[in-house]
């Protein structure tokens, strides 16, 4: 008969390689928990071509902000540190006039900036950092399948055996984005609300290149230290630093405006009027070939509210919301999710390691902890969510108005 006084680590389940489970895997094993990562894809491995041509299906640069970098300081300032090294900061807008005039709209009047960030980078720095912990096993071609949160137990598709396998836990965290199958499994058991919404508009990717002097050195085509935007009413072209002097450029759009532009010909002539100075910098023969091969991708926005259950699992990230990316805070906020759990699992006194006797007061301080989560967070995140989707007009329209300008004007001085 074992000891009522022998303890044991508490295991952790996170369910999503992604930045978010990531850095929630992290933050557990910090605390000294037991942790085991599984991640549906079958490479991972940032540096597989695999991983950098299923990253290309969503934005290849992120703008990393204030609230993710603080997010990831909390857990490791060092490793924020590193991320960061490899960031190009941009101070502010460049608004590009259709006649070709520019105007630069700084973010903070004491430099604060926001940071371009390359997706297949950070998270090559993420599963590098999580494969480097002592106390993280982290499973590739582990997909979710179903979650059993009575008996704590998860069944997965084991892709390197095509069999199902099950592996047990204390704590599950859903960080599997936003079509979460933890989530789903979660809905089962939880009273959650829950809501989702494809907005009308799409997006769709093109690169712009460096440009080349004549002894060959390669520059940006556009200043470097802003995140330049082509506001046009209904829709709007943005481009991203990224290291290699290259820009990555976005066109959002109603679905129905790229209905119309349905051959190389319309698009062509209708980007050269709306986006002149964009075009010549990119070239008519990149445009048309991004504009011919990257996909039209659909933007989401989810809400949920309560985000745990009981005292043994939680989403996180776009697990628990999706935002629409206008804001460039979903990752941040995602970050974001994972300090304000720690600060909670502190505030609770949660221990990472159980015996027979103190077992039924952990899962209760466990408990308060998520229970808090929710429903602290939950207006925090509504409002976001929120703030994304009205930032949309910001940046395609308010930005050009006279009111704005005159107030930026003032805030400036
Ligand atoms: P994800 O990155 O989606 O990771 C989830 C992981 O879970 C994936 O690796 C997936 O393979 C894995 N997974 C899924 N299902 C399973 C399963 N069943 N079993 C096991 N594993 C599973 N945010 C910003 O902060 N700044 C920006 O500038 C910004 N720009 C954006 C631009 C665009 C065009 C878009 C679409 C989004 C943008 N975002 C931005 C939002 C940001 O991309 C997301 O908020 C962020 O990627 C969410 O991270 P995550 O770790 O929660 O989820």
């Amino acid at each position: 008969m074992s000891s009522p006084n022998i303890s044991r680590k508490r295991r952790a389940a996170v369910i999503g390689a992604g930045p978010v489970g990531c850095l929630a895997a992290l933050m557990l094993a910090k605390r000294g928990w037991e942790v085991s990562l599984y991640e549906g894809r079958s490479a991972l491995d940032p540096r597989s071509s695999l991983f950098k041509s299923t990253a290309k299906q969503r934005s290849i640069n992120l703008a990393i902000s204030h609230r993710g970098i603080a997010a990831m300081h909390a857990i490791d300032g060092s490793m924020a540190q590193r991320f960061m090294q490899t960031a190009i900061p941009m101070k502010g807008r460049m608004i590009h006039h259709l006649d070709g005039k520019l105007y630069s709209q700084l973010y903070d009047r004491d430099g604060q900036c926001i940071n371009s960030i390359d997706r297949a980078l950070l998270n090559e720095h993420f599963v590098d950092q999580v494969s480097a912990s002592e106390n993280i096993r982290v499973f590739f071609r582990h997909k979710v399948q179903a979650v059993d949160f009575e008996s704590k137990n998860i069944t997965f598709e084991n892709m390197n055996t095509s069999r199902n396998t099950t592996a047990s836990f204390d704590f599950c965290v859903g960080a599997d984005g936003s079509h979460s199958v933890v989530r789903r499994q979660l809905m089962r058991v939880v009273r959650m609300d829950y809501q989702q919404e494809y907005i009308k508009h799409e997006y769709i990717e093109f690169k712009m290149p460096a440009s080349q002097d004549h002894e060959g050195h390669l520059n940006f085509a556009l200043d470097p230290s802003h995140l330049h935007i082509w506001p046009r009413r209904s829709y709007m072209f943005i481009a991203l630093p990224n290291q290699d002097h290259t820009f990555t450029c976005t066109l959002f759009a109603p679905s129905e405006e790229l209905d119309r532009l349905n051959t190389q010909n319309i698009f062509l002539n209708w980007f050269k009027s709306n986006f002149p100075d964009a075009l010549q910098a990119i070239g008519e023969k990149n445009l048309i070939n991004d504009f011919t091969h990257n996909p039209r991708s659909p933007l989401i926005c989810t809400k949920s509210n309560p985000y745990h259950y009981k005292d043994r699992a939680i989403l996180l990230g776009d697990a628990a919301h999706s935002m629409v990316p206008f804001y460039g805070q979903g990752l941040n906020c995602g970050l974001e999710d994972v300090r304000i759990l720690d600060v909670l699992l502190s505030q609770e006194s949660v221990m990472s390691t159980v015996s027979e006797r103190t077992v039924d007061r952990e899962d209760e301080r466990l408990m308060r902890a998520l229970s808090r989560y929710s429903q602290e967070r939950h207006k925090d995140l509504l409002a976001i969510t929120e703030l994304a989707m009205a930032n949309y007009v910001e940046m395609r329209h308010l930005v050009t108005t006279p009111i704005y300008l005159a107030r930026k004007a003032l805030d400036n001085l």
